[in-house]
């Protein structure tokens, strides 16, 4: 294998953007990943005759992907075939109201009036701030890199708009979405923060757009989420990006505290004047890079990140007129009944088992063959007793 311009650690969907673009500037680019498909955590797998979703099982907002489609030359509509989920969201209250969220603005005014009259009427100031926080953040940190202070202040001088945002990065999700909502519409809302690994309250402010995201109307790619990262390899293949499957990085060479190169798992070594990576800090600082490159702040900072939240899923296909199978997409619902998914504003501080159904309210369009339907159970929960159940890997494909 001969050198290259730039290499990329893992073929999800950020390290395929990432290897899409740099080949879209005329660079060499090799993306190797360790696993023998694409998509990460959003990719799929199909077993007897089911797909499954590895992990990720909508796609919210899809501004990102038109831009960065659009910077690669070609459009959502052309690469991918998307459906629209509706409804959105169902969600039972700690007092058994069970409320379901239609993918039309007129509709979650509606929905939410059933919750209290007072948060029908603050929707629309919700909607509108975070409009404009998305827009913003999709124009600043979402696209550039704030690795250091001066790259901040060159991201506000060019955006002034982002310090009006900037104190929700000091507050919490529960925090923010109490300046909007009573107690009952954030227990609608709560559970979206532990998409992101964390309870509501630990969850950052920024983050208080999942909701509006998620309410506005997810979208399914036809076929499975690896859809989306199979398009993103396409358009970077079409642009030269070169992909390497069951290819382990085993380290990152690093001289005059410069990456200049990668080592993979059969000892070869491949040099390059850039190395993305997209694994998690933890893993990439000290297991690819090693502590001795570091300097001593970002050794400690690293060493202070825990691992949390290990994720179990149990994959399992049924018929749609089982109970299972017979759940619309994205329910609140779990084997608990009519328990609510997290306890108030605040998670449950024990495991809770989500049912995520991976079949499609419309059954004319659901992805699976004829009378089988696939879902996804997942135990989503900061306590797990997860040293008993191993250490979290990588997204497993079989
Ligand atoms: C359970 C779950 C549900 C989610 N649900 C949603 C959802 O519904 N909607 C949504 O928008 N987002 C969702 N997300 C988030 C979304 O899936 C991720 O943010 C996104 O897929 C991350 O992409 P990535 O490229 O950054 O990383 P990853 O997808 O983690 O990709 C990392 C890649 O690197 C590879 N790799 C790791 N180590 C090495 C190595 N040493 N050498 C080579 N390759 C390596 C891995 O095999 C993997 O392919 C969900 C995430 C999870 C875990």
């Amino acid at each position: 294998m001969g050198d290259v311009e730039a290499i990329v650690i893992g073929a999800g969907c950020g390290g395929l953007s990432a290897g899409a673009l740099l080949a879209s500037q005329g660079r060499r680019v090799l993306v190797l990943e360790q696993s023998d498909a694409v998509g990460g955590c959003a990719s799929s797998f199909q077993r007897e005759g089911y797909t499954f979703d590895v992990g990720a099982s909508v796609f919210e907002v899809l501004e990102s992907l038109r831009r960065t489609l659009a910077a690669l030359g070609t459009t959502l509509q052309d690469e991918l075939s998307l459906i629209p989920c509706d409804p959105t969201v169902a969600v039972a209250l700690r007092d058994g109201q069970r409320i379901t969220f239609p993918a039309s603005p007129g509709g979650i005014v509606e929905a939410l009036a059933a919750v209290s009259v007072e948060d029908a009427r603050n929707w629309g100031r919700y909607a509108a701030y975070c409009a404009d926080l998305y827009e913003v953040l999709l124009d600043t940190v979402y696209s550039q890199p704030v690795s250091t202070l001066a790259d901040l202040l060159r991201i506000l001088r060019r955006r002034p708009r982002m310090v009006r945002y900037l104190p929700s990065f000091l507050t919490s999700y529960q925090a923010l979405l109490a300046r909007h909502f009573t107690d009952r519409a954030q227990q609608c809302f709560a559970f979206q923060a532990l998409t992101m690994g964390l309870p509501p309250e630990l969850l950052p402010g920024i983050y208080a757009f999942l909701p509006y995201g998620q309410l506005q109307g997810p979208w399914y790619p036809r076929g499975g989420m690896i859809r989306i990262p199979k398009a993103l390899q396409r358009v970077g293949e079409r642009h030269g990006m070169t992909l390497q499957l069951r290819t382990p990085v085993r380290k990152v060479l690093v001289e005059r505290q410069r990456a200049i190169g990668v080592v993979l798992a059969d000892g070869t070594e491949v040099r390059s004047d850039v190395v993305v990576s997209i694994l998690n800090a933890k893993t990439l600082y000290q297991q690819l890079i090693g502590a001795d490159h570091l300097p001593g702040i970002v050794r400690r900072g690293v060493r202070s990140y825990r691992y949390d939240n290990a994720l179990p899923v149990v994959f399992l296909g049924g018929r749609p007129d089982t109970a299972a199978g017979g759940a619309s997409h994205l329910p609140g619902a779990h084997p608990g009944g009519d328990q609510p998914l997290v306890a108030g504003p605040r998670a449950a501080a024990h495991p809770t088992p989500a049912v995520r159904n991976a079949r499609l309210a419309d059954l004319q369009r659901s992805l699976a063959r004829p009378r089988r339907e696939a879902c996804a159970d997942r135990a989503a929960g900061r306590h797990l007793p997860w040293r008993r159940l191993g250490r979290p890997q990588g997204p497993v494909h079989h």
